[in-house]
């Protein structure tokens, strides 16, 4: 089975669009979101009709979570408070009864996803290090499991030898035999944060045991423009440009 897994969308149209051409053509089983559809940026209703017409299984994100009241958005700075409101405002009920239905996690044949951390989905924690890692390495049922929140790719590796121990690595061309199980922060389609402005997505392979990132360039004026004519705060358009 070969899964395609998106990170962060942040109601970024022009990335989701580029992302899924090319996910076209590499014969994809199953559409994969790690949550926080909306948020940031300017087409949050054209996104969630795009992952819906996909059929994809989509976890909740923080975002996702504050614009339907779920989750206090005075947590949120400035920038990412302003455009929760501004979501809210803008979306129909029918989208808010989606993001309101979603799920914090999500369990599928051959892994786990979460939009923060296995142990308390609902904490929206971010895990950075090994350390952050741990608890959720613990408790996973599937030798691999997906994340998002940071924005930043990682693979976080519980180790065979020495058998225990917890490693990472950057890049994401993973062999899921070389570790015991591997937790994937699977990065953000609308806003990397990782000083690379491209999008991507992450194909695993359930067969071959691999996980591997695709980063793509897209059309970041759209999205920046989507972002200014909403009159959503500049900063979110002009990060875009930067990666960050
Ligand atoms: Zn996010």
């Amino acid at each position: 089975m070969r899964y395609a897994i998106l990170g962060d969308i942040h109601s970024n149209l022009s990335a989701l669009t580029r992302v899924l051409e090319d996910i076209s053509t590499q014969s994809v089983d199953c559409l994969v979101s790690v949550g926080d559809v909306v948020g940031y940026g300017g087409s949050p209703s054209e996104c969630i009709e795009l992952l819906r017409s996909h059929k994809a299984v989509v976890v909740k994100g923080n975002h996702d979570a504050a614009c339907v009241g779920e989750l206090n958005e005075a947590t949120f700075n400035r920038y990412a408070r302003e455009a929760v409101h501004w979501t809210r405002n803008v979306l129909p009920k029918a989208d808010l009864d989606w993001l309101r239905s979603l799920p914090l996690q999500v369990t599928l044949e051959h892994c786990q996803v979460a939009h923060g951390s296995l142990n308390e989905p609902e904490a929206f924690e971010y895990i950075r290090t090994t350390r952050d890692a741990d608890p959720s390495l613990e408790l996973m049922t599937s030798p691999v499991a997906f994340v998002g929140h940071t924005h930043m790719p990682i693979a976080l590796m519980r180790l065979l030898e020495p058998a225990g121990a917890t490693a990472y690595a950057p890049q994401l061309d993973v062999d899921l035999r070389e570790s015991d199980r591997c937790l994937v922060n699977v990065g953000s389609v609308g806003q990397p944060r990782d000083e690379d402005h491209r999008t991507g997505w992450v194909l695993f392979d359930s067969e071959a045991q691999s996980v591997r990132m695709t980063r793509l360039e897209y059309d970041i004026e759209a999205a920046a423009k989507q972002i200014r004519d909403a009159n959503l705060p500049r900063m979110l358009a002009d990060r875009l440009y930067l990666g960050v």
